[in-house]
């Protein structure tokens, strides 16, 4: 079974927890506060696999949990970080947010991409000692790990994709212009995978075709088959339209010609606007007093598309097709590449998963990813350095959240070991 599309959970690991833990030797009545740091979360990372060519796995499995951090321990022993979790996709693989659809990466360059990330692990309480706070009590739990619901998508990687009704001979081109050995047979929707094959011209110069299933009248309202595999010749910089113009099945090529433009502007107007090269096959068995091929070249020729002759059966005209190809090739932007469209939601410094606040008996430790970072930049010897500080606290509500909670004066604030009294 060909798979193409599927949703998914994904979930970074939880952090450890931070250790409370006490150093004890022996004629030692109580020693310093020395809890280690619980160890962060794996990470799930998406990695492209060249080997795979469907999404087939997610079908089975679903839920995707990156490993947690292990809890720290005394003696300032950090807990063990959690594995990564890695999932392979195929090339050209388009990740949306399930909820808005947005694309957040499109995995065709081969670079990793981190999609869930793990939790932060707890600080133990040795992070917290202090020359006049001895012993403090208090350690950080872990953070959970990032979570979300994603949409995969397989959208092939091809410069040229072919399109036309089933039987027309798309397999049989690819097949003898390339690697790829599609499977070829004389009934309709004959091809259930979209084949990928790749051509040689000369030496440096080549490029990848695609064969998609057959598109049918109505394929783009769901009708049939088709409609979902036309996201694989989305990225396409140039499609050729196989005709069979022998009227060997009775049908006439100009109304074939036209349903299937109509089917690609219907799914996407954007790839029924793509250059275009008609291919006009099984000329072998065209007969004699047959005007089907003038009257296709005429109309395709008003539509300022250019049209080749061919045999598929016999290679006639299979070598001019081919450089024909890769010459339009040269003029062509280069495969198209998703920018991502998803942005993550900007965490506010103030905001409360943000900024973290903890009582102990008349101190208040205050964290956050935000106000470490701060506190690195700041000069404490500096007067304005403590000023800009001081504002910045107070801008992002974080001695409002204090008064909320109902701190005193007098009583002690600790930011990262940095303490001072509290005044109103
Ligand atoms: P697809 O459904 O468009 O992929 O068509 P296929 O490549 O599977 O071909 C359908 C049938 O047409 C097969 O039996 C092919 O052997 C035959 N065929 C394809 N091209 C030609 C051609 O140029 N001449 C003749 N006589 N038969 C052809
Ligand atoms: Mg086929």
């Amino acid at each position: 079974m060909f798979v193409d599309k599927v949703r998914i959970s994904v979930a970074g690991g939880r952090g450890g927890d931070g250790a409370v833990a006490f150093h004890r030797e022996k004629y030692v009545a109580a020693g310093g506060p020395d809890g280690g740091d619980g160890g962060h979360g794996g990470s799930v990372i998406l990695r492209v696999n060249d080997n795979l060519s469907t999404l087939l796995d997610f079908r089975y499995k679903r839920k995707y949990q990156a490993q947690s951090g292990v809890a720290g321990a005394g003696g300032r022993r950090s807990g063990k970080r959690g594995e990564d979790l890695i999932i392979q996709v195929p090339r050209g693989t388009v990740v949306r947010d399930a909820e808005t659809e947005k694309i957040i990466v499109d995995m065709s360059s081969g670079e990793d991409f981190v999609l869930a990330k793990g939790g932060r692990g707890g600080w133990g309480n040795g992070r917290f000692a202090t020359a006049t706070r001895q012993l403090p009590r208090f350690a950080k739990a872990g953070r959970p790990g990032q979570e979300r619901d994603v949409i995969l998508e397989l959208k092939l990687l091809a410069d040229v994709g072919l399109v036309g009704f089933p039987n027309v001979g798309k397999s049989t081109i690819l097949s003898r212009t390339s690697n790829a050995r599609p499977k070829i047979a004389n009934y309709h929707f004959t091809t259930l995978y979209p084949n990928l094959g790749v051509i040689y011209v000369e030496e440096g110069v080549s490029f990848v075709m695609a064969d998609i299933p057959g598109i049918i009248e109505g394929a783009a309202q769901g009708a049939g088959l088709g409609h979902d595999f036309l996201r694989h010749i989305d990225r396409c910089r140039l499609l050729v339209h196989v005709v069979d113009v022998s009227g060997s099945e009775g049908r006439d090529p100009v109304a074939d010609f036209d349903a299937i433009c109509a089917e690609l502007e219907e799914y996407s107007p954007d790839l029924a606007a793509r250059p275009m090269l008609v291919a006009a096959n099984k000329t072998d068995l065209l007969p004699p007093d047959s005007d089907h091929l003038e009257r296709l070249r005429a109309h395709v020729e008003e539509k300022g598309c250019r049209l080749l002759t061919i045999s598929a059966g016999t290679g006639q005209g299979l070598r001019e097709l081919v450089l024909t190809v890769s010459r339009q090739l040269q003029t062509l932007p280069p495969v198209a590449y998703y920018d991502p469209e998803y942005v993550e939601p900007e965490v506010q410094p103030g905001d409360p998963e943000e900024l973290e606040i903890e009582h102990l008996g008349s101190t208040w430790a205050v964290t956050g990813t935000w106000l470490e970072r701060l506190m690195q930049d700041i000069n404490f010897q500096d007067y304005e350095s403590r000023n800009f500080f001081d504002l910045q606290l107070r801008k992002w509500g974080v001695f409002d959240r204090l008064e909320e909670m109902g701190i005193r004066d007098g009583d002690t604030v600790d930011l990262y070991g940095m303490e001072f009294e509290y005044r109103k």
